[in-house]
């Protein structure tokens, strides 16, 4: 087999930008890929803080307007992964998040921004570096949704483009007046092309105009196509069927292994799980915890999304078991302020803010990670917490209803458990699944065995690479 050229757009990708998801996806991939004989080059918007992270970097280009002002090509490693990074000042030289300024609020040129993003990659798709051109271009997300209608609307043989929906919730919208400062014609502006319900849709365009789609989960596969999980976009989607795939995401199983993880106090195996026992301590300890209550953990964007608004609501049912909860998370003020609220001393450990070495402790000594999401395309805390024997508690939907084995009569006899599920994101449904996990807590043999599984499950990306792989090989073929 000969080595498949692919070019990722992304505008995140771990470890030099992340705010979630999306980064470890992006920065994981690569790797994986290269496993299958396909050689990944990430595009990246040149923020400061991937300039500063680049191996090796080199001008391969230079641009005197992109959007309004000077930019430059440069490619570069990290840690192995070929980079492009677009330095463009005007557009991306701002430290922090990478949407956001320092006050939460959208950066008002993101149109612009990942504009141009797109646009630099649908030119790469059309072999703007002398010499080299890719045999498929994949797009991550909104930000990269641009790319085919780029594509469209200029002249010249490109390499196909794969889209993939990472969360249909954020889809790129802006108002239609903006169109001729994103440099494509008004004839873009229809239903084949950008226009998103009276406005510009970048994962719409995406979406509308990709060769082939992919999101991240079999079941957010099929969720996306109803009204109730495809904002606005279920009835293009299920148009768009045929060329709709879910592929399950991993996790990098180097970054994200216990027996070898730096940020634990105790590193440990599923040999050694006794070892764990030091990690719950160290964690009980930071946060003033009792070290013997069964302990469950948060990892989190404080959304609704995610279904955090109902902890406070279920926090008595929490007390009554006798349980702790450590929570790491950021997100909606409102819901910060309530769970901040809500909690009594000595059962709540509380992290407001972003801690990669926190995560880390907590999927290595928490007892069960908390996930009651309303929605979940993949997730990959419920990966990480499995991989670490912290039994992840989900509701049953998307990527989380994929991935964990529910601990139900049949299961649990047959030994196959790896976590709980409750069917729907309500408090009815988290107290219930709240009470069941302490019922297994309560038989630590049965526990100790779910949590063996959990470790067990496969939770890389072999099995997904190799489906990207032959996506991208039939496309370039
Ligand atoms: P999202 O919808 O936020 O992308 P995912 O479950 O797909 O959710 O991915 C979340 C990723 O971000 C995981 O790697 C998780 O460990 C990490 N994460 C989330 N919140 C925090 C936080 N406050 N501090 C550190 N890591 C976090």
């Amino acid at each position: 087999m000969s080595k498949l050229q692919v070019l990722a757009v992304a505008s995140e990708f771990y470890p030099l930008v992340k705010t979630g998801g999306l980064a470890d996806v992006a920065g994981a991939l690569p790797g994986a890929l290269t496993e299958e004989d396909v050689t990944v080059t990430t595009l990246l918007p040149g923020y400061p803080a991937v300039l500063a992270g680049l191996q090796g970097a080199e001008a391969v280009l230079e641009r005197p307007d992109l959007f309004g002002g000077p930019a430059r090509l440069v490619a570069g490693r990290s840690e192995g992964a070929r980079i492009l990074a677009i330095e463009a000042p005007h557009l991306f030289g701002r430290d922090g998040n990478p949407y956001v300024d320092g006050r939460g609020v959208d950066w008002p040129d993101n149109a612009q921004r990942f504009a141009a993003l797109a646009r630099v990659g649908a030119d790469l798709a059309r072999g703007l570096i002398p010499g080299w051109r890719p045999d498929v271009v994949h797009g991550h997300d909104w930000q990269a949704g641009l790319v085919p209608a780029y594509l469209r609307f200029t002249e010249g043989p490109a390499a196909p483009f794969v889209m993939t929906i990472h969360n249909l919730a954020f889809g790129g919208r802006f108002s239609s007046d903006i169109l001729p400062s994103l440099g494509l014609p008004w004839g873009a502006y229809s239903l084949d092309g950008v226009e998103y319900y009276g406005a510009i849709g970048f994962l719409k365009a995406g979406v509308r105009l990709a060769d082939r789609i992919t999101t991240v989960s079999p079941t957010y596969a099929r969720e996306i196509c109803t009204p109730e999980g495809g904002f606005g976009m279920d009835g293009l989607l299920r148009a768009r069927g045929a060329d709709l795939s879910g592929i399950l995401n991993g996790i990098d199983t180097t970054v994200w292994n216990p027996g070898k993880d730096a940020a634990l106090p105790q590193t440990f195996t599923r040999k050694t799980l006794d070892d764990r026992a030091a990690n719950k301590a160290a964690l009980c300890a930071r946060f003033g915890l009792k070290p013997d209550a069964l302990l469950f953990g948060v990892v989190s964007r404080l959304t609704t999304q995610k279904g955090l608004d109902l902890l406070p609501a279920s926090l008595p049912t929490l007390r009554r078991l006798g349980a702790a909860i450590v929570i790491l998370g950021a997100g909606q003020p409102e819901l910060e302020q309530a769970i901040q609220l809500a909690a009594q001393p000595g059962e709540m450990g509380l992290f407001l803010g972003y801690d990669e070495h926190l995560a880390h402790l907590i999927y290595g000594g928490a007892d069960a990670l908390l996930i009651p999401s309303r929605f979940e395309p993949c997730g990959l805390t419920q990966l990480c917490a499995m991989r670490y024997g912290c039994l992840p508690v989900v509701t049953r939907v998307g990527g989380l209803a994929d991935t964990v084995i529910d601990a139900n009569e049949a299961a649990l006899a047959a030994e196959v458990a790896t976590g709980f599920q409750m069917p729907v994101a309500d408090t009815a449904s988290l107290d219930l699944v709240l009470e069941r996990v302490a019922a297994v807590w309560e038989d630590q043999d049965a526990w100790t065995r779910m949590q063996r599984n959990a470790m067990k499950a496969e939770v890389g990306w072999a099995r997904s690479a190799a489906r990207y792989a032959a996506l991208f090989r039939e496309l370039a073929a």
